[in-house]
């Protein structure tokens, strides 16, 4: 009955529905196939997305907005019984703004297609991710993405400026805004940014731009402990400002993917200690010299094999290998991207943050915890770190059925003892929905429903995610 009222309101180009549904909108990224929606929308304009909330309200419908199904928490798919809206028939780049260095953008378009299209406009996007070709920009915006850039730029919600959101009742709220300031009132959009499609479907952004980057720097290098990490951060932060990247290693880890990646040769042998990836790059245009050359990747290579010289004779790391070839850098972004990790059985991913001189404690603990009351668990730590971000692979080659609750229990347990957040930059959506309680008081929880409560009353979008 509501598929065929959503046929009959938007026309059979836009709603799809049983074996018409393509297996890939009722499935999680790297997950078997969930529950089929009820129908799927695939909306080519922003009334659409209008006139399909408005139904749905009316009909008590619950929708589930869905992105580029990259997603980590289970956030985008439906449970059982709701209307799937994807949003990538409405993508593409609207304008990019020269003088105000903004991107006005759909939110179907993929990460990659607008970082393209900043590219060849001479800027850069703030964020980079893994999952650059199929992430969408709505996506990004609802989940509030880090990714490996965070350190520099920040996170999604500092790279918009402007956003347009349709309200449960298929109210369009459009607020295109390019200017940096603007405090005529609530900044409304924050809601939006990280809300994981609870709050309103994003349609458009206005996203800042950056000064492109000319070919960046990459290094590995080897520090004896995780206080090592912490000092030289805190080195590279200061002293190395074009830095982009600073991504750990935990000893464990860099010897599972060193040994499980083929075709890549480690740069440093894997041993006890710990290795640390970074990029620096200058942008591409910046002056360096009085004779008004301009920076290429030949100034951020000397910048970096200077700053890692200097950490090698204060005894910060004890080995570094500086790539010569982009072969080489992205070789070192395969092995800290970990993809061989996910040949390891009944893996569970936690996405977590601390403060970063809590990190080393937190990955001992934990490791410890999950040895004591599981010996054969393999525990492989890895993450952005100077964003706080630390990033776990728990492994349980005998995980009993529903053994899941218990390793998360440790996990998130440890995290709150320590004071940090169950969620660094995947969200909340179905996996982490039981644990909120472990990073959020019950007076931020009912603050959230609060909110939740004035802009989706009814509560018809994306039950069962987050709250
Ligand atoms: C290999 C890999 C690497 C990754 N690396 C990172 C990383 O470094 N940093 C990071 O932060 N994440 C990372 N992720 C996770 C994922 O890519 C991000 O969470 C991404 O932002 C999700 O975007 P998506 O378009 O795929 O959204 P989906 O997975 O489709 O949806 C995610 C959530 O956003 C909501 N949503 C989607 N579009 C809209 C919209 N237009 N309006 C309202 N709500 C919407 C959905 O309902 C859902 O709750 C990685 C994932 C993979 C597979």
């Amino acid at each position: 009955m509501v598929a065929a009222a959503l046929q009959r309101e938007l026309g059979d180009d836009l709603v799809s529905v049983g074996d018409a549904i393509d297996a890939r909108h009722y499935t999680a990224w790297n997950e078997a196939p969930g529950v089929r929606p009820r129908a799927l929308v695939r909306p080519r304009t922003v009334d659409d997305v209008s006139r399909t909330l408005a139904l749905c309200a009316r009909l008590a419908q619950p929708v589930v907005p869905q992105g580029g199904r990259t997603g980590l928490a289970r956030g985008g798919v439906a449970r059982g019984g709701e209307v799937v809206l994807s949003m990538e028939r409405f993508a593409g780049i609207e304008e990019i703004d020269p003088a105000a260095a903004t991107m006005t953008v759909r939110a179907g378009t993929p990460l990659q297609t607008a970082q393209e299209a900043a590219d060849a406009a001479g800027f850069a996007l703030g964020v980079d991710l893994g999952a650059r070709g199929s992430c969408q920009i709505g996506g990004n915006i609802a989940t509030n993405a880090g990714g490996t850039r965070a350190i520099r730029y920040g996170l999604m919600r500092e790279q918009v400026l402007g956003l347009e959101a349709v309200l449960a009742d298929g109210t369009v709220v459009t607020s295109l805004n390019r200017m940096l300031k603007n405090n005529a009132g609530y900044d409304w959009k924050q809601l939006f940014i990280g809300s994981e499609g609870t709050l309103g479907v994003i349609t458009r952004a206005v996203l800042r731009l950056h000064p492109k980057l000319a070919a960046p720097a990459t290094a590995l290098c080897r520090a004896a402990s995780y206080d090592a990490v912490v000092k030289l951060w805190d080195r590279v932060r200061a002293g190395l400002p074009s830095v982009v990247s600073f991504e750990a290693m935990w000893p464990e880890f860099y010897g599972f993917v060193t040994a499980h990646t083929p075709g890549v040769t480690a740069p440093l042998a894997a041993d006890d200690g710990f290795v640390v990836l970074v990029e620096c790059a200058f942008a591409a245009g910046a002056k360096v010299s009085a004779q008004g050359d301009a920076h290429g990747a030949a100034d951020a290579q000397a910048a970096l094999e200077a700053c890692l010289a200097g950490c090698l004779e204060d005894g910060l790391i004890d080995d570094a290998a500086l790539a010569t070839s982009a072969r080489q850098a992205a070789n070192m972004w395969t092995l800290r991207e970990g993809l061989a990790i996910d040949t390891l059985p009944h893996l569970i991913n936690f996405d977590v943050s601390l403060p970063v001189g809590q990190i080393g404690v937190f990955a001992e603990r934990c490791r410890a915890a999950l040895a004591q009351r599981w010996p054969h668990a393999v525990s492989l730590f890895f993450g952005h770190i100077g964003d706080s971000n630390v990033h776990l692979g728990v492994s349980l080659a005998d995980l009993p059925a529903h053994g899941e609750a218990a390793v998360d229990a440790v996990v998130y347990g440890m995290v709150r003892e320590l004071g940090g957040s169950i969620s660094a930059e995947h969200g909340i959506g179905q996996l982490k929905r039981p644990w909120l309680g472990h990073s959020r008081s019950a007076a931020e929880i009912d603050l959230m429903r609060r909110i939740k409560t004035a802009l989706d009353p009814s509560g018809m979008l994306n039950p069962g995610k987050v709250l």
